[in-house]
């Protein structure tokens, strides 16, 4: 049978140069000194990545390890959180706070918008001060983009440490850690970076190194303390033996990003083109500004539903789309374009798809999803 594309905002395709690097031979990754050379060099093309000269960590789960691990080492019981929520995974940030003691403030925004800075602000200043926020650069779910960009700089100004997912970012977006003043920025190896899952990629500032080392209570949990991981190389250390395929993968595939000169430019195009493939065709996109590069999300049209939609995307087109989470599921469907996904052919095979779809089930479609899409990529 034909290979199912996989469509969805993560897992996304995994390249053949990266499934070959995990049939490299397994070596002993505590005792091999070449083992953490291996590790030291993927750490420095992350940080090569992510424009940053902070220490950069990878830990062996997947991203709500990185999230938890951060929220348990930074938090400490009575600190004051800010947890910034315009979003499914925003929201649920504040949870992991709550875990470890933290005494989280929600600032509440709207959920199809990205976060307005000024209104961030006046917030901080009625509820402030805080010592810790959380916030999602993409909100997945929703196909929304928060600009980091003015938010990091603004919580760094307020003495606020700044915890930012970026699982769903991270490969597809150029993000400039330093200039941008994020504390903590957390990724998944499985979405943008197009590596297996079971990874999560963690750059922690020294800001953020000084509040962990000043902690009045310790750590609670061992797979979630950053603190064991500060000297690794020096003490030719880790706190748990390495899942070395799976740390290959991720090299090869942080390596073939690296080479990409085009990626991040190649992700807005496709994802500028393929909203305005849908809205010239008469659907809704769920978000009303800052949208996302990496996944896109539109309004299920009323005429049917995500579920008959979805049946025959995979059972007539081998092709997987994704619907949504939490209140959104059943009302958002979801694309997602990132890292090995994001590419012309892919698009348009499955907006073709989608077109044929939709058409089959009664939804006015004003002409064709992937000549629109077409269009609009080649005249960028
Ligand atoms: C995918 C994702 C995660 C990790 O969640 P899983 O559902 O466990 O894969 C965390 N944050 C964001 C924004 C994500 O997109």
């Amino acid at each position: 049978m034909k290979e199912m594309m996989i469509m969805t905002p993560g897992p996304t395709y995994v390249h053949e140069e990266v499934r070959a690097a995990m049939g490299k031979p397994i070596i002993n990754p505590d005792l091999d000194l070449q083992f953490y050379e291996f590790y030291y060099d993927l750490c420095g093309k992350l940080q090569k990545l992510l424009h940053t000269q902070n220490q950069v960590l990878v830990l062996n789960g997947e991203g709500i390890l990185g999230l938890e691990a951060a929220c348990a080492s930074l938090i400490e019981p009575g600190d004051k959180v800010l947890c910034i929520d315009n979003g499914i995974f925003g929201n649920g940030f504040g949870d992991f706070a709550k875990i470890y003691g933290g005494q989280v403030t929600y600032f509440k925004a709207d959920y199809r918008k990205g976060i307005n800075k000024a209104e961030l602000e006046n917030f901080i200043q009625k509820n402030g001060p805080f010592k810790i926020a959380t916030l999602v650069h993409c909100e997945t779910p929703s196909g929304i983009t928060n600009p980091i960009d003015k938010i990091c700089p603004l919580l760094h100004d307020q003495g606020i440490i700044s915890i930012v997912d970026a699982v769903s970012s991270m490969g597809g977006e150029a993000i400039h850690t330093d200039q941008w003043k994020v504390d903590i920025l957390l990724g998944g190896s499985q979405k943008c970076l197009s590596a297996p899952p079971g990874l999560t990629i963690l750059s922690v500032s020294e800001r953020a190194w000084d509040k962990i080392s000043k902690r009045k209570h310790s750590i609670v949990g061992f797979y979630t303390n950053l603190s064991s991981w500060k000297n690794w190389y020096e003490e030719k250390w880790f706190p748990y033996t390495q899942p070395v395929s799976d740390l290959y993968a991720l090299d090869k595939a942080v390596e073939r990003i690296l080479e990409d000169k085009g990626i991040f430019q190649r992700h807005k195009n496709i994802a500028e083109a393929v909203r305005k493939s849908i809205i010239e065709v008469g659907l809704e996109l769920y978000p009303k500004e800052s949208f996302s590069n990496t996944v896109t999300a539109m309004m299920v049209p009323e005429e049917t539903t995500f579920e008959e939609i979805n049946k025959k995307m995979l059972e007539e087109h081998r092709i997987m789309i994704a619907g949504s989470l939490g209140d959104l599921n059943g009302k958002v469907m979801r694309i997602g374009h990132m890292g090995e996904n994001c590419y012309e052919e892919k698009l348009y095979l499955t907006l073709k798809a989608l077109d044929t779809v939709l058409k089959e089930l009664n939804v006015p479609v004003k002409g064709y999803l992937h000549k629109h899409f077409q269009e609009v990529y080649n005249v960028q």
